[in-house]
């Protein structure tokens, strides 16, 4: 059994009823919450009870969808290591910078939490078959779990989608589709596709259960810093799950009296120059983020031009007090190199554009040195492998090693 009491869509409030798969809000097409009852919660899970569970992402069951166990779909989604990051905070001037690692989990990417709660639920409904577009990660995310609880899934990914995602999509037993335009052309292919392929389709928003895998991640970071949060989370948007997901996950672990200590983060979003419609309807005080034309980025994550969630990404980083923020694409490789070379942290350029922004709000004076900041790794670096370049040096076995030349270099 589970806690949910229903759904309820998070633009005009109409109720659903838990317990069969939905997608999004039938009457304004706008995505939905899944609500708990968190007074029974709250009697029934004390917070001491965690210390015997394993330390995975269902070690929250009762704040979690699924109603039987039996039907959890899992690669072991470990909880990730809170790096404190001293050698780079000194560089910065910042006291207490702290790196939460996402990279460690199954498919390399943040994207596992999401996924493993959604193809969960989907195992519990009896889906056979599963549909997503992507750009980067979800695919190959998507597509394991998938396989993992033997279902057939189909991954349209835009002609510009990074090799390697498409090779661990094809690798884990997805049909990868290559298509010649952007995510959302992709998205509205796998749409078309629900009646004639019978699929259910897991898109970013479109389906309720991947916010409350990610979910996990403010969960998680609340206990590891031992229910104290930090004073400012930066988090790399895209489709913004997971930044909607941890403001949701705040406020269920406030309802419950997990919290004691009642001061929220101030949530930064992230997003490049060169894809940035949350940050361009957040300088305009709107509520619906327009499409953002001609989206370009390397960081692959952070090509989103139009989410369906933009008003509930908006929310939450206002409610919070924080702000949406831009880095240039110039950055991602500084970055990256200087994590790397300083700490031995091998970030996603997604995180490097939070970097980009980091330094700006403390140049402006809108983060203070003595504040606690959590930056998001929500990936690997090697899943960049065309972002890294390696000066050519080269010996050759018939000469003498040249020691001074090797070390000047
Ligand atoms: C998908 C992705 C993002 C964006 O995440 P959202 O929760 O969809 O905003 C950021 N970084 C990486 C590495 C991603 O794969």
């Amino acid at each position: 059994m589970s806690f949910v009491t229903h759904l309820e869509c998070a633009n005009c409030g109409k109720q659903f009823t838990a317990g069969q798969p939905h997608n999004l809000c039938t009457d304004c097409q706008r995505p939905l919450w899944v609500r708990y009852d968190l007074d029974a919660v709250k009697s029934a899970f004390p917070r001491e009870r965690l210390a015997k569970r394993p330390a995975d992402l269902w070690r929250y069951r009762e704040l979690l969808p699924y109603a039987d166990s039996a039907n959890v779909v899992s690669l072991g989604e470990t909880m990730t290591p809170i790096l404190s990051t001293p050698r780079l905070g000194a560089e910065l001037g910042l006291g207490n910078l702290l790196f939460k690692d996402e990279s460690r989990l199954p498919t390399g990417s943040f994207k596992a939490r999401g996924m493993a709660m959604a193809i969960t639920m989907a195992n519990e409904f009896g889906i056979w078959r599963v549909a997503c577009p992507t750009a980067g990660n979800a695919g190959g995310a998507m597509a394991a779990y998938a396989s993992r609880a033997g279902m057939e899934s189909y991954v349209f990914m835009p002609d510009d989608t990074p090799v390697i995602n498409m090779k661990e999509t094809h690798l884990a037993g997805a049909t990868v589709v290559q298509v010649n335009g952007l995510i959302n052309d992709c998205g509205r292919l796998v749409g078309e596709g629900r009646e004639p392929m019978g699929w259910f389709d897991l898109s970013t928003l479109k389906e309720p259960y991947r916010i409350e895998g990610k979910k996990t991640m403010g969960l998680e970071l609340a206990e590891q810093l031992d229910w104290e949060l930090p004073d400012v989370i930066l988090y790399p948007t895209g489709g913004g799950t997971g930044l909607v997901g941890m403001w949701k996950a705040f406020a269920e672990l406030e309802a419950i009296g997990w919290l004691p200590h009642g001061k929220r983060p101030r949530m930064i979003s992230c997003q490049s120059e060169g894809c940035a419609p949350v940050v361009s309807a957040y300088a305009a005080g709107e509520k619906h983020a327009p499409p953002f034309e001609n989206a370009h980025t390397v960081a692959s994550g952070l090509r989103v031009p139009v989410a369906v969630g933009d008003f509930m990404i908006l929310n939450a980083v206002r409610e919070s007090g924080g702000s949406a923020v831009t880095a240039p694409e110039s950055c991602i490789e500084e970055w990256m190199t200087r994590l790397a070379k300083l700490e031995g942290l091998a970030i996603c350029p997604e995180t490097a554009i939070c970097m980009g922004v980091l330094d700006q709000l403390l140049a402006k004076g809108e983060i203070q040195p003595s504040e606690r900041v959590l930056v998001f790794n929500t990936g690997g670096a090697m899943k960049y492998p065309e972002l890294i370049e390696i000066p050519s040096r080269h010996h050759d076995l018939g000469q003498a090693p040249d020691w001074k030349a090797i070390a000047e270099s």
